[in-house]
């Protein structure tokens, strides 16, 4: 059967709309606003250029003067254009803009919340369930999260994945036989050119034991333009590839991320989210289903929702764990459930993802079990 593009089409024009551009990059040629080389080059870096982008509040102001101390601001013009230039509590202006409460260190943060360093048999592998590796490939972003969990890392040049580091992982990975997933991580992988992923994936592709890949990127939010239609032709070389992409907000979902996502998907990509349960951003039902019928309509399977990890200097996006459960009991039979995603807490100190559910199950006595479904009616099943 022929493929329907203007069904798609219609999905796209319907449920997502195309970026504003502010009136900084007014001038901008499309060839260069939808040149990813050109968005990175443009980053906002600076306090000149952000005022010229959104009304920078005085808290906003003097948690950049501090930010050099502990994680750089570098946000692309695309997402910046997304921004709410008059609202500082803009889900997308606290994910890249600095505030005050990130100085702040928690007695419990930690500097290395899941342990990852101490899992390390080489520098760059974190091998700590049995058939999957975390393989840290770049330490670069295009953007800089501000409740990034590997802010120790990421943006730090002195920590930047060298070629040695990169040889020595794969030698790992080519000698651990037991390897059968490998996730291609960073900072963001699509930070590195298309040339040293395709000699990434060309070289795990040629192990026998390896089965599938997952690139780790932000890139579909922050970057869409990243997605050509170049890198794609050569994902397809080596499928199955999946996709773990980090949308927080509906408000990310535009025509552009759509499109990203779709040359992606045509390209026999797995599409997987994982989003992040962050105070004043998505801590809120409503919101986390829309993202998720966004998500869907992209393509891209909700997959886990996070419970903020312990990190330094991000306790104040931390949300108690019974919003967590509370977002997952109002949506869990309440929309479908593909939409529906694992809601997970990364246990601190490298206890791997620990999964929490409302809990439906009442009473167990032998062979009989009551449970309640989503709308709280009992109901008893009994095992043969
Ligand atoms: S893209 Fe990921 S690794 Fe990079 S800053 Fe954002 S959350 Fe951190």
């Amino acid at each position: 059967m022929a493929y329907d593009i203007k069904v798609v089409n219609t999905v796209r024009e319907r449920h997502f709309k195309p970026t504003p551009r502010p009136e900084i990059w007014k001038d901008a040629s499309d060839k260069d606003w939808n040149s990813w080389i050109w968005q990175q080059q443009k980053r906002v870096k600076t306090m000149e250029q952000l005022e010229k982008v959104i009304k920078v509040s005085e808290d906003e102001h003097q948690a950049f003067a501090a930010s050099h101390e502990m994680f750089n601001m570098a946000i692309t013009p695309y997402y910046a254009s997304l921004m709410d230039p008059n609202d500082e509590n803009c889900p997308i202006r606290l994910q890249s803009v600095p505030k005050g409460a990130e100085l702040h260190i928690a007695p419990d943060d930690l500097e290395d919340p899941l342990g990852e360093e101490r899992d390390m048999p080489v520098p760059g592998v974190t091998h700590r369930y049995p058939d999957r590796v975390l393989f840290y490939t770049t330490h670069n972003c295009a953007m800089y999260c501000r409740h990034c969990t590997r802010k120790r890392k990421v943006a730090d040049p002195d920590s930047a994945a060298s070629s040695k580091m990169l040889e020595d992982g794969l030698a790992y990975i080519e000698k651990t036989k037991s390897i059968r997933d490998v996730v291609i991580s960073g900072g963001d992988a699509l930070s590195n050119s298309d040339d040293r992923i395709e000699y990434i994936l060309s070289r795990l592709r040629a192990m026998d034991h390896i089965e599938v890949f997952r690139i780790g990127t932000r890139n579909l939010v922050t970057l869409p333009q990243r997605i050509t239609d170049d890198f794609c032709k050569m994902l397809k070389k080596y499928q199955p590839v999946f996709i773990h992409t980090h949308f927080n907000h509906p408000k990310e979902c535009t025509q552009e991320a759509f499109d990203a996502c779709a040359r992606l998907a045509d390209a026999g990509c797995v599409l997987n989210n994982q989003m992040v349960l962050l105070k004043g951003i998505n801590d809120d039902a409503q919101i986390v289903k829309e993202l998720n019928h966004k998500l869907l309509l992209m393509r891209v399977r909700p997959y886990y929702i996070f419970q903020c990890d312990m990190a330094q200097g991000i306790s104040h996006f931390r949300t108690p764990v019974e919003k967590g459960l509370e977002i997952i009991q109002k949506l869990r039979g309440w929309t479908s459930g593909m939409a529906v995603p694992h809601y997970v807490i990364d246990a601190p100190g490298g206890g791997g993802k620990i999964p929490l559910l409302p809990n439906y199950l009442i009473k167990h006595e032998g062979k009989k079990w009551i449970l309640r479904n989503y709308k709280g009616v009992e109901f008893t099943y009994m095992e043969p």
